[in-house]
């Protein structure tokens, strides 16, 4: 069953030894959250804190996600949240291709799992990823966010919704608003779309919050990212 599969999984991955971050963590950080959520938060990787307690966004990066949640409608424990590589990159420096590639099917299997009708992803490196997955061209962070798109990872059909991540809003606070603005406006319409609809797949009302360019010509096709 797959809640018992997702808590198995997350079991596997605070032992998991595929790649090098595995030597200098403290501790693996599966990510947490009910085992079936409609929505889903991916940032990039651990930071000291999280490294520290083994639970994803709980430094100040994760106060600021808990109230920006809060804006979008949802509260933290009807979310799961986890994060792209598993473990941090000592003194967090960006993770690196390979470490992406060896972490990748922990998250492919915990959307697999959890089902997630839309995929909040919080900074350029989880929107990429979730992009490449989903086989769209990633157009970048500026044009990703500001609109909801649609894709398919691990079997499930899926909203991705892409913003800053709230740690570029603790060193620029300019971005804070942004953020604000993003959880409230766009995140939230596409959070009550996505949880108002009964079964999976798409409804028709989804259409409306995708702008013509967003959908067809052809970038559900693609899969080319950048490097
Ligand atoms: N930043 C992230 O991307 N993830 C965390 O879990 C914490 C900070
Ligand atoms: Fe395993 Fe991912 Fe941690 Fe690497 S980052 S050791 S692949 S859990």
């Amino acid at each position: 069953m797959a809640a018992s599969r997702l808590r198995q999984l997350e079991e596997e991955v605070r032992r998991c030894t595929r790649c090098p971050l595995h030597a200098t963590r403290t501790h693996a950080v599966p990510g947490e959250g009910p085992g079936e959520a409609g929505v889903m938060v991916v940032g990039e990787a651990p930071g000291r804190m999280e490294d520290r307690l083994g639970r994803p966004f709980v430094g100040p990066a994760g106060k600021l996600l808990d109230s920006l949640l809060e804006l979008a409608g949802l509260s933290r424990g009807e979310v799961y949240i986890t994060n792209v590589v598993k473990c941090r990159p000592p003194g967090n420096r960006d993770p690196r291709e390979e470490e992406i590639e060896a972490c990748l099917p922990y998250l492919v299997e915990q959307i697999s799992l959890i089902r997630p009708r839309l995929v909040i992803a919080v900074g350029r490196h989880a929107g990429r990823t979730l992009f490449r997955l989903a086989g769209l061209r990633w157009p970048g962070l500026a044009r990703a966010r500001g609109r909801v798109w649609r894709g398919r990872i691990g079997g499930v059909e899926l909203l991705i919704a892409v913003t800053y991540h709230p740690a570029a809003a603790l060193y620029n606070p300019g971005l804070r608003g942004e953020l604000e603005r993003d959880f409230s406006g766009f995140i939230r319409r596409s959070v009550a779309e996505a949880l108002s609809r009964g079964g999976g797949g798409g409804g028709a009302g989804l259409d409306r919050w995708f702008s013509p360019d967003s959908i067809g010509s052809g970038e559900g096709a693609g899969g080319d990212v950048d490097s």
